[in-house]
């Protein structure tokens, strides 16, 4: 008989789950990217033409992280990046060659000039800002359509230190000088291949000027008043909870899930 895989089926950003948000088992393709972790499971893409199997549904990755721990969600976070670099890295970027998968590594090689193409991630800076023992300041995002308040973020750009990173998109964002930026903890986030690196800074100085484009309202709130913020289990929320409640945003055991 054949053993099956735990499968991480992926169309789009939705993963295909049974009726308890639990993986599929499979038997496994040669297409399928295996994971070194000794488990059995694989990732692959649910092909467009393919009908969704009876007793499973699709169901965007973001919800899941409220019936799932950390550990499955980074699993399937690295899931969905593997493939997305899969997908994103046929050809060779130096010669144009067709590329093919290394057999042991996360690697895509070129037969030709033997290129290496590895998977990356996005280093993002993401800023939690106090002002006095009761303020925080929250953002709403121009292009986000809910009456959601967040914090500051953006990429890290190239030859940036992470403090600079903090400092030039606070700026930018909001007009505001930061002190005492201080390092909290990261989260992988696989929309499509961050790395979220969540600092808390304090104000300095400036006054509130909005970049429309990226901010739609940003205000200090005090603590015992905040407006909607985002959902559990995403590090803004733990970030916006360490501040305000003294909660802990990780730790050793990755307990801010
Ligand atoms: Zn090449």
């Amino acid at each position: 008989m054949t053993e099956l895989s735990l499968a991480y089926i992926f169309h789009q950003q939705q993963l295909l789950v049974d009726e308890n948000f639990q993986l599929p088992k499979v038997e496994k393709l040669a297409s399928d990217l295996s994971f070194n972790t000794g488990d059995q499971v694989v990732a692959r893409d649910l092909q467009n033409s393919e009908a969704i199997p009876d007793g499973l549904q699709l169901v965007p990755i973001r919800q899941l992280l409220q019936y799932w721990n950390t550990q499955q969600f980074e699993q399937a976070s690295r899931a969905i990046q593997l493939l997305e670099w899969r997908r994103n890295h046929k050809f060779c970027s130096h010669c144009g060659e067709k590329t093919e998968s290394h057999p042991t590594e996360f690697a895509m090689i070129c037969p030709a000039c033997h290129y290496h193409q590895y998977p990356r991630v996005q280093p993002c800076v993401i800023t939690v800002i106090t002002r006095g023992n009761d303020e925080i300041l929250l953002a709403k995002n121009a292009k986000n359509t809910r009456n959601m308040y967040g914090l500051i973020a953006g990429f890290v750009e190239v030859g940036e230190t992470l403090e600079e990173a903090v400092r030039r998109e606070t700026e930018e964002e909001v007009g505001l000088k930061v002190k005492n930026i201080q390092y909290l903890a990261s989260q992988p986030w696989p929309f499509p291949s961050n790395l979220m690196i969540a600092f808390k800074a304090e104000y300095a100085d400036g006054d509130l000027k909005l970049q429309a484009e990226e901010i739609s309202d940003a205000q200090f709130f005090k603590f015992d008043a905040l407006p909607e913020i985002p959902f559990k289990g995403s590090i803004a929320h733990a970030m916006i909870m360490h501040v305000t409640e003294g909660s802990k945003v990780a730790d050793d055991t990755k307990s801010w899930l």
